[in-house]
C-alpha cells in the first residue's frame, strides 16, 4: 500500500449505504481510480461538497495493487468550473463529456492527454459559442487520446484520396465497421455505412486538430451537424458497447 498523489476530475458519484458514495476520477498519472469516500454524505466530513461531479482537485490516496476499490485519503479543490454548473446545457454536456471517458477509458493507465482534454474543455465549455459543435470536437479528440480515431482522409478500403469532384457529388461514406470513410467506389462495401458529405469530413478533420481557442471561429451548417452527431454518436455506441444515459438526455431533452 503506498500513499499517492495526483491530479483528479470527478467523472462518476455513486451512493454506498447511507454516508458514504463510491466516486469514479480521471487521474493523468493513473487512467480511472475507482475509490470510496468513506463518511462523505455525513455533515461532519471534511470532504462534504468537493467530491461533486465534474470537481478538478488534487486527490490524495491509498493505492492498492489489484484492488478495485482504493481509499481516498484527501481531495482538495482545485476548479469547481462554477460558471459551466449555472447553465443547465452546458453542465448537461459536461456530464456526458464525464460520462463518456468513464465508459471508455482503462483503469491504471496513464493517458495524460485524456486528462488535460477533459480539463481543458471544461474550461472551454461556458465560452463555446456553439456547444452540441463543442461536443462533437470533444469526441473526435477523445476517440484521438484513447485510440479509436476514424480514418478521415483515405479510403479505409482502397486508400485513395475521399476528396473532389466525384465526392462532391455522388457522397462518401462513414462506416463503424472499417472505422473510417469509404471513397465513392468503395461505399456501398459497406451496407450500414452513413452517407457523408465531404464537407463534413474536412469539418471533422478541423475540430480534430483545432486548440480550443481558436473553436469560435469555426462554423457548421445543419447538415454537417446532423452527419457528425449521427457518424460519431454511432462510432462511440460501437465502441462503448452501450448507449450513454447522458447522450439520450441531451437527445430528449435538448435536442
Ligand atoms: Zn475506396
Amino acid at each position: 500500500m503506498a500513499a499517492q498523489k495526483t491530479q483528479a476530475i470527478v467523472i462518476r458519484t455513486f451512493p454506498l449505504k447511507e454516508f458514504h458514495k463510491i466516486i469514479t476520477f480521471y487521474t493523468p498519472d493513473f487512467g480511472k481510480v475507482k475509490a470510496v469516500a468513506y463518511g462523505v454524505k455525513s455533515p461532519k466530513s471534511k470532504l462534504g461538497g468537493s467530491l461533486e461531479l465534474l470537481n478538478h482537485g488534487t486527490l490524495l490516496f491509498q493505492h492498492r495493487e489489484n484492488r478495485e476499490l482504493q481509499n481516498i485519503t484527501d481531495f482538495n479543490l482545485i476548479d469547481g468550473f462554477d460558471v459551466v454548473r449555472s447553465d443547465f446545457t452546458r453542465i448537461t454536456y459536461g456530464c456526458y463529456f464525464a460520462e463518456l471517458v468513464e465508459s471508455i477509458a482503462s483503469e491504471g493507465v496513464a493517458n495524460p492527454e485524456i486528462f488535460d482534454l477533459l480539463r481543458t474543455t471544461y474550461q472551454f465549455l461556458p465560452h463555446a459559442d456553439d456547444v452540441p459543435l463543442l461536443a462533437r470536437g470533444f469526441e473526435i479528440k477523445f476517440l484521438d487520446c484513447a485510440g479509436y480515431a476514424p480514418e478521415l482522409s483515405r479510403c479505409v478500403h482502397c486508400g485513395s484520396d475521399v476528396q473532389g469532384a466525384t465526392a462532391n457529388r455522388f457522397g462518401i461514406a462513414f462506416s463503424i465497421r472499417y472505422g473510417g470513410v469509404l471513397c465513392v467506389d468503395c461505399k456501398n462495401r459497406d451496407g450500414a455505412a452513413f452517407t457523408i458529405t465531404p464537407g463534413s469530413c474536412e469539418l471533422l478533420k478541423m475540430l480534430r486538430k483545432s486548440e480550443w481557442e481558436r473553436f469560435n471561429r469555426i462554423r457548421a451548417s445543419t447538415r454537417n451537424h446532423q452527419e457528425l452527431k449521427r457518424g460519431l454518436g454511432s462510432f462511440i455506441e460501437y465502441h462503448t458497447e452501450r448507449t450513454l444515459k447522458s447522450l439520450r438526455f441531451i437527445e430528449n431533452v435538448l435536442d
